[in-house]
């Protein structure tokens, strides 16, 4: 989940005339080419991209203004090549525009990217060297995504634009947490604007047994610092994500947050009814309530609610 999509909130509260989302987030691929173990995305047998007619249909069903549109969840945005075009169609709304990418195909695309006009990339090293990278992001090259991020900082300069803004991210693991000085210096000097350091989420999408958490969490978690939480901590209250975010997948299915990659709470499907409708409907407006009442199957487990208040941005 993108930080900047987190930083507006709705009021939490009742579901009586839920406010219309300002933030969307889409599913521009359903593949990706890494097999990082928390992730349930290497295990989806469906490999679908987000179209640009569906996302023209989804556009033109929001009347209200869009503050942020994210391409960075579930699978690779990159894998999708038409993404520099959806990038530029959503940017025609007047919102933000954000892609979170693993960035092993950004060399390639990075010149088209910056002609889209893309705000803000946020890069997933995770590490310092290939040894760290790959300890999570198995199948990664290092090198590659390095060069990555030099190819974007070098394009966005040719260009001469100031877009996009180049985040570095590192899932702050045990394996990684004695090196965020050596990160922060790392992104420094590849021309990077900031530095984004995220709490390790667990299950990413819901499908580990309770033995397969517990040897992730044993795994990768970090053993001290200011990242690190247990399996105990994880709670579902408080959580404003279904109120704040508009989830549409490949499908046109509206989802009830980012932790949905299955579809396991689907609240309409943006083919059938509008996202308004859908988005005030009883099922989104239940699935909200259970949410709330901590009875949401979906959230069992969930640790986007503790990792998040864990996260940490440096601007450089
Ligand atoms: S699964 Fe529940 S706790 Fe996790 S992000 Fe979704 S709504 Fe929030």
């Amino acid at each position: 989940m993108s930080q900047q999509l987190t930083k507006i909130s709705n009021k939490a509260g009742s579901d009586n005339l839920p406010t219309l989302p300002r933030l969307v987030t889409i599913e521009a691929s359903r593949s990706c080419q890494l097999k990082c173990p928390a992730c349930i995305v290497p295990t989806l047998k469906s490999r679908s991209h987000f179209t640009e007619k569906l996302l023209e249909h989804l556009l033109t069903s929001i009347s209200w203004p869009i503050d942020a549109i994210n391409f960075g969840w579930s699978g690779e945005p990159l894998l999708n090549k038409d993404l520099p075009r959806l990038v530029s169609r959503a940017r025609l709304t007047g919102a933000k525009t954000n892609i979170n990418t693993n960035g092993m195909l950004l060399s390639k695309v990075a010149r088209e990217l910056v002609g889209s006009g893309v705000d803000f990339i946020q890069v997933a090293v995770d590490g310092i060297n290939q040894e760290t990278l790959t300890k999570y992001r198995v199948g990664g090259s290092y090198e590659r995504i390095i060069r990555g991020v030099e190819d974007l900082v070098r394009m966005r300069e040719d260009s001469k634009s100031s877009t996009p803004e180049v985040s570095m991210q590192m899932v702050v693991t045990k394996h990684n947490e004695k090196q965020k000085d050596e990160f922060v210096r790392l992104a420094r000097f590849l021309g990077a604007d900031r530095v984004y350091f995220k709490a390790f989420s667990i299950d990413i999408g819901q499908h580990k047994s309770s033995a397969e958490r517990d040897r992730i969490a044993a795994d990768f978690l970090p053993e001290t610092g200011e990242h690190r939480y247990s399996e105990s901590d994880i709670g579902t209250s408080g959580c404003l994500e279904p109120q704040d975010v508009l989830t549409v997948r490949a499908n046109g299915d509206v989802v009830l947050c980012c932790n949905d990659i299955s579809g396991v709470s689907v609240l309409g499907n943006i083919h059938e009814d509008s996202v308004a409708d859908i988005w005030r409907g009883a099922r989104a407006r239940k699935a909200r309530r259970d949410v709330r009442n901590e009875t949401q199957q979906l959230c069992k487990g969930c640790s986007y609610p503790i990792a998040k208040h864990l996260n940490e941005t440096i601007v450089l």
